[in-house]
């Protein structure tokens, strides 16, 4: 069977032709075996978790717990502890942003004796904060460190992007030996350009700094293998769409005794040890972060979609996905006028382009024709698009349940407009 069979929609059609989705940058599509595992638990096993004494809800636990299971092995983390569920990357910088920065205020208050030795939260008094994160960052790497940063009185600190779309390394190893910063926030791939960061190495500098790093891997989960312990992330955050799961549901990984040191993001039900109208005392980990009722069917959906990952293999989703944007890319530099946006050594299979006289909206709107969808616009990195001197780019992201039809498809198809625009 082939992986296209594995995923319905891509069967249908789009103003009378057949949907050509390259889109996956922005969400994946699912296979079957993803809907038929959420469609089977709301239909035969529905209930909440953790809570009651009768059987559908122990089975769904069971199934909740396995699945977490699942997403601890598909990073290699050490313990399901360090697994905790969100709704997504989104919650999951944020969740880190307000406890790290919420820590550190805790931190600045102390007198320097009394400041904890728990690097690196420990802090000074009087001491500066900068807080680091890239160019290349989503708005979700950005805002919740900026509105975090402004509680604290840190500063927000840029690893500028050089022309070709990758970080200055130069600029990084100056900025991160400041003796100030006191979290680096760096996406493991870039959803705009499709540059894949050398994070391993930019880990080893930050640790060399005595600095803790929070990777953003929403598009890092699906293009490349993630072994937390190798790459001794403190925090790996991603969203189960991404990675052909289900809307809802996301993953923060973050080291134990880290988010152990961190205070709770939100407060509530099932994250709690004893609560009385005086104080509250927290549960342990991973129920410390998991305030309310965790997002189960989704769960249950992101594991199925482990299975279905692994039962192809991720070596083989990169070699037909690197196959697949080598010949895109070759396609699309031989339109005239067409400016590639992001050409880094190392690419995901994302391609971002211009043209200085057709709009990326335009191009968007016209491929809609064709059954044909692309993102177009700024993709939430507004930064980045003002490095580049550009309002926004026609983004296109390959997934591997594309083939070679759907690359000479967009390319007819880009073309006929090009012409129409000339
Ligand atoms: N970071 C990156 C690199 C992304 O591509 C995205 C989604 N486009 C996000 C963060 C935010 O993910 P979500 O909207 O699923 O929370």
């Amino acid at each position: 069977m082939s992986i296209r069979a594995d995923f319905p929609i891509l069967d249908s059609s789009i103003n009378g032709k057949k949907l050509c989705y390259l889109d996956s940058a922005a969400t994946s599509q699912k296979p079957l075996c993803v809907i038929d595992s959420m469609y089977d638990f709301l239909k035969n096993h529905n209930a909440t978790v953790r809570r009651g004494v009768y059987d559908l809800t122990s089975q769904a636990t069971k199934s909740f717990d396995q699945a977490r299971e699942k997403v601890r092995a598909f990073i290699n983390a050490k313990s399901t502890n360090e697994i905790i569920i969100t709704k997504g990357t989104t919650e999951a910088i944020n969740l880190i942003a307000q406890s790290f920065c919420g820590a550190l205020k805790g931190n600045l208050r102390l007198s320097s004796t009394q400041a904890t030795n728990n690097s690196p939260l420990r802090v000074a008094p009087d001491q500066e904060v900068e807080i680091l994160i890239s160019g290349l960052e989503h708005h979700a790497n950005i805002v919740p460190w900026q509105i975090n940063a402004q509680k604290i009185g840190a500063t927000l600190k840029v690893i500028p992007v050089l022309d070709n779309g990758e970080l200055d390394q130069k600029a990084y190893r100056q900025l991160i030996s400041s003796g100030k910063v006191r979290i680096l926030a760096l996406s493991h791939i870039s959803n705009a350009l499709g540059t894949i960061n050398p994070i391993k190495e930019m880990i080893e500098i930050a640790h060399q700094n005595s600095v803790p790093v929070l990777i953003d891997g929403a598009q890092g989960i699906t293009h490349s293998p993630v072994d937390v312990q190798d790459l001794s992330a403190d925090f790996y955050v991603f969203s189960g769409h991404k990675l052909y799961g289900p809307t809802g549901v996301g993953i923060l990984y973050g080291k134990e005794a880290l988010l152990n040191a961190l205070p709770p993001y939100h407060g509530g039900g099932e994250m709690i040890d004893r609560v009385s109208f005086n104080e509250t005392s927290f549960g342990d980990l991973p129920f410390k972060f998991e305030a309310g009722t965790p997002p189960i069917a989704e769960l249950i959906g992101l594991g199925a979609a482990i299975d279905y990952i692994n039962s192809i293999g991720m070596k083989r989703i990169i070699e037909i996905e690197k196959s697949l944007h080598d010949y895109c890319l070759s396609k699309l530099t031989e339109i005239e006028g067409l400016r590639i946006i992001g050409t880094a050594q190392h690419k995901a299979s994302i391609s971002s382009f211009v043209f200085d006289d057709i709009e990326a909206f335009d191009i968007g709107t016209m491929l809609n024709q064709h059954g044909i969808a692309i993102r177009t616009g700024h993709h939430c990195t507004q930064p980045l698009m003002q490095r580049f001197k550009v309002s926004g780019t026609s983004r296109v992201s390959i997934a591997f349940y594309n083939n070679e039809e759907d690359i000479d498809r967009f390319i007819t198809a880009l073309k006929s407009v090009v012409k129409m625009f000339r």
